[in-house]
C-alpha cells in the first residue's frame, strides 16, 4: 500500500538551501537530478532507517553512499566516536591511531604494505596519480569511460556517478591541457588498451580503474580483465591502479583485490574506510610508497588527514566488519536482495539486469529485453532511466529510498533484517507492478 509522503518541511527547507549553496545541495547527485522532484532532507540516521524532517521513515540502501556498511550510529562507532572527540578532534601531529588503522588496512588489504591517509576518495585518486606520475618519470593515464575517481580535473573525462547524471561530457573549468594526458578506453575492452599502450610507447605512468565500475550502475569486470591489465601494465611499465574507494571493504573485506586475486602497485581507498566520518587512503607497495614526502620527494600533504576522531569511526568499523561471521552475513542478505529482485523482473516479465557481489548491488531497468551492459556505452543506451525514475519515486512513497540515480549501486549493512529485506521486495513488486501494469 503506497502512502502518499508529506515532503512540506523538505520542500521548505530545500527551497530555501537552493537560495544559499548552488543547487541545494553540497553535492550533486543528491539534487535528485535524474529523477525529477525535490530532494529529500534528512532529520537522523538509526540503524538501518533514516527519518526525513516531516517524519517519514525510509529503510536506506545509499548507506551515505557505502561508508556505513554498519548501519547508522552503530552503537559501537558512536560509543568510541564519543570517547575519542572528548580529547579533541585534530592535533595535526602524529597519534598512535593512525598506526592502528594503518596496520588493520595492511592487514586485510592484500597488497598494501604501506598507507597514506587523506580526507576523501577524491584526493586518494588525484594522489596516486601523482605518485604513479613521480615513480615512472611518464605523464600519460589510462581511465575508463563511466568510471569515477572523484572530481580532480585530469579524472572528470567520461567520468561517471553524478557527471552521468548530470549528462555532463565534461566539465566547463577543467583546462584542456590538464586533460591531454588522460587516455580513455572502454570498460572490458582489453584490447582497446593494448592499442593504446602500443600508440603510447613508454608514455604510459598508470591504468586507474573501478575494479567493479560502481558508478554507471553496476557492471562486473569480465573474466580475466582485471588480471589482463595487471599484466599489460608491467609489460609496459606502468603501474596498475585499482579505485577501491567504493569496492574496498565491501566487494570482500579486502576489496575486489581478494575478491579477484589481483595484485595492484597502489590501491585507493574511502567511503567505508571512515566509517562515516570522511576520510580516504592511497597505498601500496613499500617500494612505491617511498616515494611520498617526507620520505620521498614527491608532495602531497592535509591539515586534517589522519584526525583522531575520523580514525576512530574507520578503525571501529572495520575491526567490526572483519569480525567473525559479519561480511559474510551482509553479502548473504544482498544476495537475497538481490535474487528477490531476480524473481520480481522474471514473474513480471520486466527486462532487468540484476547484480550483486559481497555487500554491494545494482541494477538497471532495461529498454530491451536482451540487452546486456557491460560498459558505458551500453548503459547509456539500454538503461531505461525514465522506468527507474518512476520506481525511485513510488519506492520512497513505499518507505525505500535507493540512489536518486540509475547509474549508482546500492549498499547493504549489517543492521538491515530479514523484516526489512522482505518489506523492500514487496514494495519492489508493488511499484515495478504499477510501472508495466
Ligand atoms: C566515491 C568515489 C570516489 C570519490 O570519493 P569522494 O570521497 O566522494 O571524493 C572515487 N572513486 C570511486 C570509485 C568512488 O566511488
Amino acid at each position: 500500500m503506497s502512502k502518499a509522503l508529506n515532503t512540506t518541511q523538505s520542500e521548505a527547507i530545500f527551497a530555501k538551501a537552493q537560495t544559499l549553496m548552488p543547487g541545494g545541495v553540497s553535492s550533486p547527485v543528491r539534487a535528485f537530478g535524474s529523477v525529477g522532484g525535490t530532494p529529500i532532507v534528512m532529520a537522523k540516521g538509526e540503524g538501518a532507517y533514516m527519518t526525513d524532517v516531516d517524519g517519514n521513515r525510509y529503510i536506506d540502501y545509499v548507506l551515505s553512499w557505502g561508508p556505513l556498511v554498519l548501519g547508522h550510529a552503530y552503537p559501537k562507532v558512536v560509543d568510541a566516536l564519543q570517547k575519542a572527540v572528548v580529547n579533541g578532534t585534530s592535533y595535526g601531529a602524529p597519534t598512535a591511531i593512525e598506526n592502528e588503522l594503518a596496520e588493520l588496512i595492511i592487514e586485510v588489504v592484500p597488497s598494501i604494505e604501506m598507507v597514506r591517509f587523506v580526507n576523501s576518495g577524491t584526493e586518494a585518486c588525484m594522489s596516486a596519480l601523482r605518485l604513479a606520475r613521480a615513480y615512472t618519470g611518464r605523464d600519460k593515464i589510462i581511465k575508463f569511460s563511466g568510471n569515477y575517481h572523484g572530481h580532480a580535473d585530469m579524472l572528470l573525462v567520461q567520468a561517471g556517478s553524478g557527471v552521468a547524471t548530470l549528462g555532463l561530457p565534461d566539465s566547463p573549468g577543467v583546462p584542456q591541457g590538464t586533460t591531454a594526458h588522460t587516455l580513455v578506453a572502454p570498460y572490458n575492452d582489453l584490447d582497446a588498451v593494448k592499442q593504446l599502450f602500443a600508440d603510447n610507447p613508454e608514455a604510459v605512468a598508470g591504468v586507474i580503474i573501478e575494479p567493479i565500475a560502481a558508478n554507471m550502475g553496476f557492471v562486473q569486470p569480465q573474466e580475466g580483465y582485471l588480471q589482463g591489465l595487471h599484466d599489460l601494465c608491467r609489460e609496459h611499465g606502468a603501474l596498475f591502479i585499482m579505485d577501491e574507494v567504493m569496492t574496498g571493504f565491501r566487494v570482500a573485506v579486502g576489496g575486489a583485490q581478494e575478491a579477484y586475486g589481483v595484485d595492484p602497485d597502489i590501491t585507493c581507498l574511502g567511503k567505508v574506510i571512515g566509517g562515516g566520518l570522511p576520510v580516504g587512503a592511497y597505498g601500496g607497495k613499500k617500494e612505491i610508497m617511498a616515494h611520498v614526502a617526507p620520505a620521498g620527494t614527491m608532495y602531497q600533504a592535509g591539515t586534517l588527514s589522519g584526525n583522531p576522531l575520523a580514525m576512530t569511526g574507520g578503525l571501529t568499523t572495520i575491526q567490526e566488519l572483519a569480525s567473525d561471521g559479519v561480511f559474510a552475513s551482509i553479502a548473504e542478505k544482498a544476495e537475497q536482495f538481490a535474487n528477490g529482485m531476480r524473481a520480481i523482473a522474471d514473474k513480471l516479465n520486466v527486462p532487468m539486469q540484476v547484480g550483486q557481489q559481497g555487500t554491494m548491488f545494482g541494477f538497471y531497468f532495461l529498454k530491451e529485453a536482451n540487452a546486456v551492459i557491460s560498459n558505458y556505452d551500453d548503459a547509456k543506451a539500454y538503461a531505461d532511466t525514465e522506468r527507474y525514475g518512476k520506481f525511485f519515486h513510488l519506492m520512497l512513497a513505499e518507505g525505500v529510498y535507493l540512489a536518486p540515480s540509475q547509474f549508482e549501486a546500492g549498499f547493504m549493512s549489517h543492521v538491515h533484517n530479514e523484516t526489512d529485506i522482505q518489506n523492500t521486495l514487496e514494495a519492489a513488486e508493488r511499484s515495478i507492478s504499477k510501472i508495466v501494469g
